[in-house]
């Protein structure tokens, strides 16, 4: 009984050895998942957990958002996400790195780097908007979502794509880009999903077929002038808001989901 007791004493000493590490290891060294655009999507569409949302913008000195875009995103997102709580967006001016160019990966450095809290924080969930000087890698895109919380959007762009009537104009462009890449982090179009109706774009994967939808694939693209030439969309469509309310009842499965009630 005696021996068998040190045994089990030994065994469990060792497994606690093991598990220390293991767990020092989770503390110590892996990475937050940041997960893909839409990996947060259920997180928004329900309050289960995150009863209340912020939308963080860091822009640098001279490319703060126009109210108008920050009135919208909180519009569009309110529509949508279940926030008794609340929706709230956090201006701060921020001085970024120097860069000329952005990638991906940039964004995401970056993002870490000047975030004030992390996505899933406490029973707030957080996306994360930059607004930097500088263009991305590819100039022709006006703005990007990278990960489940992390946008970028290229002020410097946007303004060049205005053309000379000004239709539409820079805010305007702004306005739906901003609305577009917080799409993508709601998972439009079929990110994270398989939405029973046909509106994905074949030749532009995660954007809608409907040029009436601010999820078309041209929105976020410097060639928007020669595609648009009134006003930009800036709502999800009937078929974007079906998808979202698919997922928010279940009816759609979602997948590479960062949360999931
Ligand atoms: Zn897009």
């Amino acid at each position: 009984m005696r021996s068998a007791l040190a045994v089990a004493l030994v065994l469990s000493m060792l497994l606690q050895g093991c598990l220390s590490g293991v767990g020092g290891a989770i503390d110590d060294v892996v990475p937050e998942r940041r997960g893909i655009p839409g990996g947060l999507a259920l997180a928004c569409l329900m309050d289960d957990t995150y009863t209340s949302m912020v939308v963080e913008i860091d822009h640098a000195p001279n490319r703060a958002p126009e109210a108008s875009t920050v009135d919208l995103l909180i519009e569009r997102l309110d529509e949508v996400c279940t926030k008794p709580g609340g929706i709230t967006v956090d201006l701060q001016e921020t001085e970024f790195d120097d860069l000329a160019t952005w990638t991906a990966d940039d964004v995401r450095r970056v993002a870490l780097e000047t975030r004030a809290a992390p996505p899933q924080d406490g029973d707030v969930l957080r996306w994360h908007i930059l607004m930097p000087e500088g263009t991305y890698d590819d100039e022709s895109v006006l703005g990007v979502a990278v990960n489940a919380a992390d946008i970028a959007i290229f002020g410097e762009s946007i303004d060049a794509s205005e053309n000379i009537l000004r239709r539409p104009s820079a805010e305007e462009i702004e306005n739906s880009v901003a609305v577009h890449e917080v799409g993508h982090l709601l998972g439009l179009v079929n990110a994270v999903y398989e939405s029973p109706r046909d509106h994905e774009d074949k030749e532009h994967p995660h954007h809608s077929s409907n040029d009436a939808s601010v999820m078309y694939w041209a929105v976020e693209s410097s060639s928007l002038g020669a595609i648009f030439t009134g006003s930009l969309p800036d709502t999800f469509d009937e078929d974007d808001l079906a998808d979202l309310a698919d997922l928010k009842s279940g009816a759609i499965q979602a997948t590479d989901q960062l949360w999931t009630p």
